[in-house]
């Protein structure tokens, strides 16, 4: 059986050695007052307490049994609504919220190690908080007061859930082609319908609600991109005490059979004339989902992170365990009949191939949080637009860097165990499967290299990665 202990020690390592975090927390007024490296490393010591204890075991049952489907009910895996119901209680979906809504205002230098982490315990749990917390901060970016006010603390608190529907049977990459309409009603809602596919968590049992992000265009919008919109759509209306109320018109089709992550429910949600609301502005709801998307494409980043991570662990006791041949530069265990397999050359490459890559994609993670957090808590306007700046940059390299590595990790830890890795004891080929979606979604990894050249590389006339090359420059001219 696999096993998995958050890796702390290399955690503290980067925040104090690498980026001298506390520095950082200190000298952000924002940040000043309530954090400092002892609250994080309690939060860091609960986080694997609780994903070690409570979600990493439900990891392998959560692939044998599945999410379930029946007439529109979808049931997650034996022991996930309670692990969910403990996670909202913890205040973990709100670790990084803004306490206006009930979260507890910790950076993204923070939250970086605890998603990290959770990826690491369970993927397919994962996702369900994970997909809340990206639609609350759109919701919180873009959003009306009372919306926000109405929606968010229940989604930080766990009690509601959260969901990103882009994706149509017609339209993935290329959202500029979706069908799904919004009609404006004298009352100031909307009534959305249309068919979105591939929703991850869009229809569960872990809360009493479901608060879609839906993108949809009105009846005269623009063509393409610029005429979409972005619409809340609770799964049940919400009464205006804040009591979940009566069904709105959105259900769950199916769900799909996939390659992995087979405890997170991936949906087709069929709209049909539900009451939804506006999102920000009219026609600029892509620009309002990529809040979201941005956040979560640093967060599939992660998930691949924490499947790397967890490869290397078991790969490298499996290799000192393991004994076959001798060493080519003499016997090194002679009382044993033949030498662990961690002697050999080619394991050794492979071990440490995973290992730099954790090492320095953790690193990496960091520093892309570092910025989001300065992007985000500076008080100095030209440090704030240049952190953005280097996020904008960043972002699709995290996504498409971490996850393609990380990928590669689990294949070459799959291959430590030799014919072991295929078997499904050992844990290494759920790693694989589960590991390979973290390429896919959130735009392909080729949409991500589009966008890293396409865009990024060329705005204002190549300034973000000159100002990315200034600082490497300093840095090497400093060591
Ligand atoms: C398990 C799972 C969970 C998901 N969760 C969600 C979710 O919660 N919400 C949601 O809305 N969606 C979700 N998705 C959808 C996912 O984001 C899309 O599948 C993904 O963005 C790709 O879209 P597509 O499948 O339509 O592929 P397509 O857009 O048809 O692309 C097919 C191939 O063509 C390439 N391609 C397309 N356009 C271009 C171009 N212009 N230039 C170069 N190459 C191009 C792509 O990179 C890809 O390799 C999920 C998907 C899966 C499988």
């Amino acid at each position: 059986m696999p096993v998995y202990k958050a890796p702390l020690r290399d955690m503290r390592f980067i925040l104090d050695e690498v980026f001298d975090a506390a520095g950082i927390w200190a000298s952000l007024p924002a940040l000043a007052e309530h954090v400092d490296r002892d609250t994080v490393d309690a939060i860091l010591e609960e986080a694997a307490k609780f994903n070690e204890n409570v979600v990493f075991p439900l990891n392998r049952s959560g692939d044998e049994e599945g999410a379930k489907f029946d007439n529109g009910v979808v049931t997650t895996p034996a022991g996930f609504k309670d692990a969910f119901a403990q996670y909202g209680e913890g205040g973990w979906i709100g670790l990084g919220a803004d306490p206006r809504w009930g979260g507890q205002g910790m950076p993204k230098m923070v939250t970086v190690m605890t998603e990290e982490i959770i990826f690491g315990a369970n993927p397919s749990f994962a996702l369900y908080p994970l997909l809340g917390i990206g639609a609350a901060l759109a919701m919180s970016q873009h959003g009306s007061d009372e919306l926000n006010d109405r929606y968010l603390p229940k989604i930080y608190s766990g009690e509601w859930a959260g969901t990103m529907c882009l994706t149509e049977p017609h339209a993935g990459t290329d959202l500029g082609i979706i069908k799904t309409r919004a009609l404006p009603q004298a009352d100031g809602s909307y009534r959305i319908t249309g068919t979105k596919i591939f929703i991850t968590g869009g229809e569960h049992d872990l809360a009493d609600n479901i608060i879609h992000l839906v993108l949809a265009k009105l009846p005269d919008a623009p063509a393409g991109s610029k005429g979409i919109s972005l619409f809340l759509v609770p799964k049940f209306l919400v009464n205006e005490d804040g009591s979940v109320g009566a069904r709105n018109a959105v259900a769950a089709g199916s769900i799909e059979h996939k390659m992995g992550i087979k405890a997170s429910a991936t949906c087709v949600m069929n709209f049909d004339d539900a009451q939804g609301w506006l999102v920000g502005e009219i026609n600029e709801g892509l620009a309002a989902m990529f809040v979201m998307m941005n956040y979560e494409r640093l967060s599939m980043g992660l998930q691949g992170l924490g499947a790397s991570e967890v490869a290397y662990q078991n790969a490298v006791a499996y290799a000192r365990d393991r004994i076959q041949g001798r060493s080519a530069t003499g016997v090194k265990v002679p009382q044993k009949a033949a030498d662990p397999i961690i002697v050999h050359p080619d394991v050794r490459r492979m071990l440490l191939s995973v290992r730099a890559h954790v090492e320095a994609g953790r690193c990496f993670a960091m520093y892309v949080s570092k910025y989001l957090d300065l992007s985000k808590y500076s008080d100095d306007a030209a440090v704030k637009t240049a952190a953005a700046d280097r996020v904008a940059l960043m972002t699709p390299v995290a996504k498409a860097f971490l996850t393609d590595r990380a990928f590669d990790a689990c294949v070459d830890a799959q291959q430590v165990f030799g014919g072991h890795g295929y078997i499904r004891e050992w844990g290494m080929e759920q790693l694989v499967r589960d590991t390979r979606i973290a390429q896919i979604y959130e735009g392909t990894n080729g949409i991500q290299a589009l966008d890293l050249v396409g865009r990024k590389l060329v705005r204002n006339k190549g300034a973000y990665v000159r100002e990315y090359l200034d600082e490497v420059r300093a840095l090497v001219a400093a060591t």
